[in-house]
């Protein structure tokens, strides 16, 4: 068998390792990704601000807003063309989950979600706010308006046995030295181990995915120029800047 095209190449995520000082310093191992989910509406004031029902308890959940995007929509450098075919490209900062083994066959245990996890990352779930906005009301898919080329700008990952209290941590993102959004992963709807539980439900998780976990409320505008700055907190960053058009 001969590949009647070039293979298109995978992206891979530089992985950051504990130095004895306990900051993160670069090594020379990857990450190679296969999928990435996002989950919608995760954070409670978020949900309010786009309209949506908030659940008011645990039991009133529902079910999460899962949607995917593509793998090659991952920005590993920071530098993100304004894209195509909006005027309302939006900032949502979100925790990043990488999977870094096979699900066993069937759902997975949320006691069990953990030993799957391989590290976290900061990244941007970039959305086309009046694509997603004008799909929404004629109840169609999301995917124009979050599944486009350079719509998932990522940090490195740091490895999980690295993090002490993942769930005390905070996201941060500013943008030209503003804070736009700030939210604790303590008020997530639904935290890591309940959404890993929940994609087993309907999908088979494998090593080299990603979960986009949701972002806090204060979503808004970006331009070309606009410089971001994306803080999981004690743990990693992700620089950036809007570029023109490309
Ligand atoms: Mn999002």
């Amino acid at each position: 068998m001969v590949d009647v095209i070039a293979a298109p190449p995978q992206p891979r995520i530089p992985v950051l390792r504990r130095n004895p000082l306990s900051t993160y310093t670069a090594s020379t191992d990857t990450f190679p990704v296969r999928r990435i989910y996002c989950v919608g509406r995760n954070f409670a004031e978020h949900a309010r601000e786009m309209g949506a029902t908030v659940p008011t308890s645990a039991a009133d959940r529902g079910n999460p807003v899962f949607f995917c995007k593509p793998a090659d929509a991952l920005v590993l450098d920071g530098r993100v063309p304004y894209p195509r075919g909006t005027h309302d490209l939006h900032h949502e900062v979100e925790l990043v989950v990488a999977i870094g083994a096979d699900a066993p066959d069937g759902i997975l245990d949320p006691a069990d979600a953990g030993a799957l996890v391989f590290g976290y990352a900061v990244g941007l779930d970039l959305t086309r706010r009046d694509l997603q906005a004008a799909a929404k009301a004629k109840g169609l898919p999301w995917d124009t308006g979050k599944a486009f080329d350079h719509s998932a700008p990522i940090s490195a990952l740091v490895p999980a046995s690295e993090v002490d209290d993942l769930d005390s941590c905070s996201l941060t993102l500013m943008v030209n030295g503003e804070v736009r959004q700030h939210g604790s992963l303590s008020d997530l709807v639904w935290n890591v181990p309940e959404i890993l539980h929940e994609l087993s439900r309907l999908f088979a998780l494998r090593a080299g995915d990603l979960v986009f976990m949701g972002t806090p409320s204060g979503v808004g505008p970006l331009q070309p120029g606009d410089h971001f700055h994306a803080m999981l907190e004690g743990v990693v960053e992700l620089t950036g800047e809007i570029l023109p058009p490309g």
